[in-house]
């Protein structure tokens, strides 16, 4: 594929239109495991997990009862003023798991969003410079901090300008910039120097207070960056001091086959930004990183009433509880395998599918032509409407990628289900019947 064919923005433009208006018209009245069930009582396979925010399949007995005895014994008492008692116990819980060493500290939010915005505080309180950096076709979030960083689509910063200043944005290595028989070492090496340009310009390194990256990025179709090149990455951050943060938001709690993206790539952040399935879905997020650095920022800078409320605490105790007891980051590995087997059938059956990509059950599928290789949004939506029918819930990303993100409580037997309504749609379409 040529340089920057998934960047265009006509494409920015078919992701908002398919991916932002609600997709099906359905109201989801419950759900249990890896279904969820509408208010007509029809039932369907869940191969989103909710936006990856149910990691543990919807209303886990175990997280209920967390949440039931929480609430009954204390709702809220603003965490502004005083600790609570879960907080208390999955701080310590939640900064052991993080893969930075020496002392960690974390600070609550409610959302990935605002825990963007509290990383981008953080970083420029303890380095005292003002600039970020961020990567094209990034994901962050919808507050004004975390929107300034992302770059999906374009609608994102329409009307709505001037956004935060002092945010660069540099090119993500994803694979559609690989130019024809150029190798990884000579790809890596040439969307390095790209990264540098900036710096080798106008932005001095001396000025930069984070570099933030999604390891794997989500919202951008399920793109990997080569580990060369977080690797450079991290090594030219330390060298300039420059904090590196990674965004855990969508890719974290086991998501891609490890408990955090960054695991894959052999570097340390300094920061990591975590929330959705952190509490299987209630609004829990949090910035979690070295404590010298989580100790610059002077209170209250970075409060909200309701963060780290004792609810969300006790949902994402008991969250962590069934992601040790029931091995979910190596079940997500294994039924990533199996998914990857399934897709890899799929591609040599029908030429639509131009390629995918799986990092444990965080899956992207590209649809596209077959004549010429380009995105086919319209075969997307015909064929997520088709497995719609069928009876599961699939969206896309940047309109002709297919998302594929079970919740990692998935059965064998439901993901066959699955498979068996996917091969379905993909027969029809091949057929010409959709
Ligand atoms: N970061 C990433 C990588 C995301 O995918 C998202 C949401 O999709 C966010 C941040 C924002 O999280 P939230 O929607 O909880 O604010």
């Amino acid at each position: 594929m040529s340089e920057n064919k998934r960047l265009l923005d006509d494409e920015s433009k078919a992701f908002s239109k398919a991916s932002r208006v609600k997709y099906f018209n359905i109201v989801v009245d419950s759900g249990k495991g890896a279904t969820i069930t509408d208010a007509d009582g029809k039932t369907y396979i869940d191969l989103l997990a909710s936006a990856s925010s149910t990691n543990t399949g919807h209303s886990h007995p175990h997280i209920v009862k967390a949440i039931q005895d929480q609430a009954a014994k204390l709702i809220q008492y603003t965490p502004a003023y005083f600790a609570n008692n879960p907080a208390v116990k999955l701080a310590p819980r939640l900064a052991a798991l993080a893969p930075i060493s020496g002392p960690v500290e974390l600070s609550w939010g409610n959302s990935g969003s605002d825990a963007n915005d509290a990383m981008i505080k953080f970083a420029r309180a303890y380095t005292g410079r003002p600039y970020i950096v961020s990567f094209t076709g990034a994901y962050h979030g919808s507050t004004f901090g975390s929107l300034t960083l992302s770059s999906v689509s374009l609608n994102m910063s329409r009307k709505i300008g001037p956004l935060l200043p002092d945010v660069v944005k540099v090119p993500y290595p994803d694979p559609w910039q690989r130019l024809d028989g150029e190798d990884e070492d000579a790809f890596v090496d040439r969307m390095f120097k790209a990264f540098l340009q900036p710096f080798e310009t106008y932005l001095p390194a001396e000025e930069v207070a984070a570099v933030v990256i999604e390891p794997i990025q989500g919202d951008g179709g399920i793109v990997k960056a080569p580990t060369a090149f977080v690797q450079k990455l991290a090594a030219f951050a330390k060298k300039n001091g420059i904090l590196l943060a990674v965004d855990e938001v969508n890719q974290g709690m086991g998501r891609s086959g490890k408990w955090w993206s960054i695991e894959h790539f052999d570097v340390e952040p300094d920061l990591m930004v975590v929330g959705k399935s952190l509490a299987s879905g209630m609004p829990l997020s949090a910035v979690i990183g070295r404590k010298e650095i989580l100790e610059s920022l002077n209170a209250p800078a970075n409060v909200f009433t309701t963060a780290g409320n004792p609810v969300t605490t006790a949902a994402a105790m008991a969250t962590l509880d069934v992601m040790e007891d029931e091995d979910l980051v190596g079940r997500s590995v294994k039924l990533g395998k199996k998914a990857s087997d399934f897709f890899a059938k799929e591609k040599a059956k029908y030429p639509f599918i131009g390629d995918f990509r799986m990092y444990g059950l965080d899956g992207g599928i590209d649809i596209v032509d077959p004549e010429t290789g380009e995105p086919d949004p319209e075969a997307t939506t015909k064929l997520i409407y088709r497995v719609f029918e069928l009876g599961a819930i699939i969206i896309s990303l940047r309109g002709n990628i297919l998302r594929f993100q079970p919740p990692l409580v998935i059965t064998e037997e439901q993901l066959d289900q699955a498979f068996g309504m996917l091969d379905q749609a993909f027969s029809e379409l091949a057929a010409g019947k959709l």
